[in-house]
């Protein structure tokens, strides 16, 4: 079991930073969360917004198609994207560019996913679209071109760190072993030089609060910037956090569609924790890149067209038209995914805003 694996490493090693915890529990390549299962869907551990309604994937393609007429429709262009799960999204957006002429002949599809398991569902969704479609292990491994790359869900699963103030100086939160040899939270040594990494807003906080920062979304940050220095580029992230930096402890772990302890079987739950998407932007602007939004992915799903999309479903098949209205309630609600799920893009200085972030 990982569990015991990771208790034997802290006894040897010393206590796991969250990072270090979060990367075992879901990637290990044996036992890992993502590695041994399909944990996406109504009947496993969680759902995400493609699997909610094909609209959602939908409208992405329309992103996509007019990005790719922002990009000077070029004769060949990357579309990649980032955890790409089941490959439901991917499957509705190659659906929905069939409306432009020219951009499948154009489209090199890459799929950037961790997981084995995942992999082969991916192709065996995409399989019948026809496209041609590669998988690499990470951004940097695809080749070189105007690209379009997509990530739903995918940054709030990167290891971040979480820091504690303590006595005026900003500690890193680890994973210990108590005292009946069960994964506890410590405080590990003074971040030092790191803690620079803690969002501005957030560095003069008082004794006893709680930071968190990515430093996988930064390196993802930096592969889009190097990418798009080549040859220019449009990212749209949608995920799940707050507009500006805040305090606290965000990390969660989910298990068949239940908040579970966090520490408690590393391997068995989804862990995520909150996109910063402040801290996003501002990295991203450091690196070059012109950053759009964040916008709420109500906004943003409503200003892509979702009710002449709903509508047109719902007239050609009638009996699913309450479904259909549950499903869009779900995306966009401000109580539901409408407001704390959001959509930022980054891209290459000098391309226009973004279809749906243009009214900002
Ligand atoms: N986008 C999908 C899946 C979201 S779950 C959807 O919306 O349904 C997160 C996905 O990211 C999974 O496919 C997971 O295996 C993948 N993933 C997480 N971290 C990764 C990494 N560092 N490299 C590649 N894939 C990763």
């Amino acid at each position: 079991m990982i569990a015991d694996r990771l208790k034997a490493r802290i006894r040897e090693q010393g206590p796991l930073s969250i990072a270090n915890f979060m990367t075992e529990a879901l990637f290990d390549p044996v036992e890992g969360f993502y590695a041994t299962k399909d944990p996406i869907g109504a009947g496993s551990d969680f759902i995400t917004a493609p699997e909610i309604s094909q609209i959602f994937g939908e409208l992405v393609g329309l992103f996509v198609l007019q990005s790719w007429v922002d990009l000077g429709r070029p004769d060949q262009v990357r579309l990649i994207e980032l955890g790409p799960g089941r490959g439901t999204m991917m499957s509705d957006v190659l659906r929905t560019a069939r409306a432009l002429p020219g951009f499948l002949d154009s489209a090199r599809i890459t799929l950037i996913e961790a997981s084995a398991a995942l992999k082969s569902v991916q192709a065996q969704t995409l399989g019948p679209s026809g496209a041609q479609i590669g998988w690499a292990d990470r951004l940097e491994a695809v080749a070189p071109g105007p690209s379009i790359i997509l990530g739903n869900e995918f940054l709030d699963c990167l290891p971040l760190r979480q820091a504690i103030r303590h006595r005026g100086n900003w500690h890193e939160r680890m994973v210990a072993l108590g005292d009946d040899n069960e994964f506890v939270f410590a405080l590990g040594p003074d971040l030092g030089p790191d803690t620079d990494l803690i969002p501005p807003r957030l560095r003069d906080l008082p004794d006893g609060q709680l930071a968190e920062f990515r430093p996988g979304d930064l390196q993802v940050v930096e592969a889009l910037a190097a990418r798009f220095k080549d040859a220019p580029g449009r990212a749209l992230f949608i995920d799940y956090g707050p507009a500006t930096s805040e305090a606290g402890d965000t990390l969660q772990a989910i298990r068949a569609h239940e908040k579970v302890e966090v520490l408690d079987e590393p391997g068995t739950a989804d862990l995520t924790a909150r996109v910063n998407f402040e801290a996003l932007s501002a990295a991203a602007r450091a690196q070059g890149l012109d950053s759009q939004g964040p916008l709420g992915q109500g906004a943003f799903l409503n200003r892509m067209g979702l009710e002449a999309r709903a509508a047109a479903l719902s007239q050609s098949a009638p009996e699913k038209r309450a479904l259909i209205a549950r499903q869009v309630f779900r995306l966009t609600d401000p109580d539901q995914m409408g407001d704390l799920f959001k959509a930022i893009a980054l891209q290459s200085p000098g391309l226009p805003a973004p279809p749906a972030f243009s009214a900002d």
